[in-house]
């Protein structure tokens, strides 16, 4: 992806379009600061208190509840949370903890990760000396989630597993499961003693699993729903049984951390925290996120009414039943490659589409190139 982008930046024409980008554009194609961010950061370099003094190395401690609260609702009352490097640190730290647990017993420990993914979760995982498996999860023939494909390689894994969900927005598909295969797959992780690692990538409730008693962890980022993607603000919080049980991995979390970064960035929790604990700003951001998603979901529904107007041949509906910033267009490698090479139009060969990199302005020029890939 990186590559892509490499190449993007280097493309001198001025018709190209990225249609890559992890990150939020707004309707002209620009970078977004969240108005609610905005206003935390004019507050917090205000405050005649404002520093740049290391935090601890767990992290930014009212930052840490607020968010705890925010994925995992207050019924909780036990939970040990970690300050991260974004979602990709949380994801990381999480597996440096499972790891260490595990090399003190003698079972083998497997990670499944769903077939497709992020493309960095095998690598992460695999990093820190854990092996990855896959589930499936995607009708490539539908275009959407293969629930009963889903349910039976999870069914499959061995007892204390850990089992990779997207907590919601599933990237790269933009298939999640509904509100009642939620449930059964609650049951079925209780069932089968499996450990679900909740990647929030986009802050997805995960009530049901927490009802469902199931033994979890959640990498919860800040990237995307408050825009501040080069921050690098994340958490990993592990629901425990008892507050001594929670100090006690929050101890392993901070001798982690403390071997790897020292201490977590300051300047995004404060920000985040001022925006968790005052309810006009929390508010403002809520509308901010909505301002996000409405244009996520305007454009998904364009670029199929344009298709269907210019006749493009196959079904395209599956763009608008998916969700979150991306579509899997079901766009073949070589059509890809046509799009990219002969249109300017940058997308990986995947045929993942960032839903945000489309425009009012663009979106005539992407149908039309994409009706003449397909047809030709
Ligand atoms: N997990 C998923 C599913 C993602 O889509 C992404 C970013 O695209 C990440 C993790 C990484 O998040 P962050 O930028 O907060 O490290």
């Amino acid at each position: 992806m990186f590559a892509l982008v490499t190449r993007f930046n280097a493309d001198s024409d001025p018709i190209k379009v990225n249609l890559a980008p992890g990150t939020y554009k707004d309707p002209e194609g620009k970078p977004w600061v969240l108005p609610a961010l905005q206003k935390a950061a004019e507050i917090l370099l205000d405050t005649p208190t404002y520093n740049h003094e290391y935090l601890g190395i767990q992290g930014h401690l009212e930052f840490l509840r607020l968010a705890a609260q925010l994925t995992l609702g207050s019924s909780v009352s036990a939970v040990a949370s970690l300050q991260t490097v974004g979602g990709t640190g949380a994801c990381h730290i999480g597996a440096v903890f499972l790891k260490k647990l595990y090399d003190h017993t003698n079972k083998p420990l497997q990670v499944f990760i769903s077939d497709p993914s992020w493309e960095n979760h095998h690598a992460v995982f695999q990093h820190v000396g854990l092996q990855t498996r896959t589930y499936s999860m995607y009708d490539t023939q539908t275009k959407e989630l293969d629930f009963v494909a889903m349910k039976a390689t999870i069914s499959a894994a061995l007892e204390g597993s850990v089992i990779v969900l997207h907590a919601c927005a599933h990237n790269p598909t933009g298939c999640d499961p509904s509100p009642e295969q939620w449930d059964e797959l609650a049951l079925l992780f209780k069932e089968r003693e499996l450990i679900a690692f909740f990647d929030s990538a986009y802050q997805g409730s995960i009530e049901t699993f927490l009802r469902g008693d199931v033994q979890l962890l959640v990498a919860q980022s800040f990237s995307k729903n408050a825009g501040m993607y080069g921050e690098r603000l994340g958490a990993l919080h592990v629901p425990c049984p008892t507050s001594r049980a929670a100090d006690h991995v929050v101890d392993i979390l901070k001798a982690i951390t403390r071997r790897e970064i020292s201490t977590p960035p300051r300047f995004a929790a404060d920000l985040m925290t001022i925006v968790m604990s005052n309810p006009e700003l929390f508010q403002e951001w809520t509308e901010d996120i909505r301002t996000m998603s409405n244009r996520l979901s305007d454009m998904r529904k364009e670029l199929v009414e344009t298709l269907r107007r210019l006749g493009t041949p196959g079904d395209w509906t599956h763009i608008t039943k998916q969700r979150g910033m991306f579509s899997f267009t079901g766009l073949t490698a070589a059509q890809t490659r046509y799009l990219t090479d002969r249109c300017h139009i940058y997308l990986p060969p995947s045929g993942r589409l960032s839903v945000t990199g489309l425009t009012r302005l663009n979106m005539g020029y992407v149908t039309k190139s994409i009706d003449f890939a397909v047809r030709n």
